[in-house]
């Protein structure tokens, strides 16, 4: 297994960083994950847009420029090129003595990773997910390897038997704990409006234009934790998720069987037909 990390392709045993990098101090860097499905990497410069932006938005000095000359690099190290896989990236500060105020002059820290994965064109599972307080911090649009938050509310729900946690923040549902979560009401879609409790993700950006190109009425506004009930359909997004319908969210039980709500199949038909051209740039 290949790694490229600063500059040069390593294989994985190899591919050694400093205790003292920033990422494994603070979590202190940004990461990034997306596939390569039939026709190339699929919606490559959004994510490495989310991800240049990120950075920005933490003040890691770093042109993804060099991440985008060397994908082509790594799939080719990895027996990848043309093939499913997943990518994975991360940018942390670099390595520098411990202490909280960013350090001068010092080399980012840069490394990814591809490895086989394959999605089916419709997600065949129904998922069901828990309800769990939304501890994370007031910044969840940043990407951070951070992810304690993330990951304690998705081991409970793996410890409920269920396949995602959907985060309630001041009673209303942010996002799920690696998704992002929308309803349908009365035909029209609702999701979290992006801003800093959510993750803006590419999904759910792709989700939003493919009801504008259906006409499907969107509304950007949280759904309270008490309006499930009352909600029509339910599904999360996500690169590897995609378009998934939600069959039980905490007490609410949308489907018993496989049924699935007419509005997420028509996401997940028109999801999938992206798949046929070339999303990359
Ligand atoms: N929300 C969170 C917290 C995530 O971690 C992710 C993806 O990892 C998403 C939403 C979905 O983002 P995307 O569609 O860009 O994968």
């Amino acid at each position: 297994k290949k790694v490229y990390l600063n500059g040069k392709i390593v294989s994985a045993e190899d591919a050694k960083i400093s205790v003292f990098d920033r990422g494994f101090l603070f979590g202190d860097g940004i990461y990034e994950v997306m596939v390569q499905l039939e026709n190339g990497l699929f919606y490559k410069k959004a994510h490495l847009d989310r991800l240049q932006d990120n950075l920005n938005k933490i003040g890691i000095q770093y042109n993804i420029k060099e991440i985008d000359d060397n994908l082509e690099v790594l799939l080719k190290a990895s027996n990848l090129t043309d093939q499913s896989c997943l990518i994975y990236m991360q940018v942390t500060r670099g390595v520098a003595p411990r202490k909280h105020s960013y350090p001068k002059g010092v080399p980012a820290t840069v490394m990814m990773y591809a490895l086989p994965f394959s999605l089916p064109h419709i997600n065949p599972k129904n998922m069901k997910a828990i309800l769990e307080p939304d501890f994370r911090w007031h910044r969840c649009d940043i990407k951070s390897t951070s992810l304690l938050g993330n990951i304690m509310t998705n081991e409970a729900a793996m410890n409920a038997n269920t396949n995602e946690a959907a985060l309630v923040r001041d009673g209303v549902i942010s996002e799920g704990s690696h998704t992002n979560i929308f309803f349908v009401k009365d035909g029209t879609v609702l999701t979290h409006p992006a801003n800093e409790h959510i993750l803006n993700g590419i999904t759910r950006k792709i989700v939003l234009k493919l009801c504008s190109d259906l006409d499907i009425p969107v509304n950007e506004k949280p759904i309270a934790e008490n309006e499930i009930e009352h909600m029509d359909e339910a599904f999360f997004t996500g690169t590897t998720t995609q378009v998934a319908s939600i069959a039980q969210l905490g007490s609410r039980t949308f489907y018993k069987n496989d049924e699935i709500g007419k509005v997420t199949i028509k996401l997940q038909k028109a999801f999938a037909q992206l798949r046929e051209i070339n999303t990359a740039n």
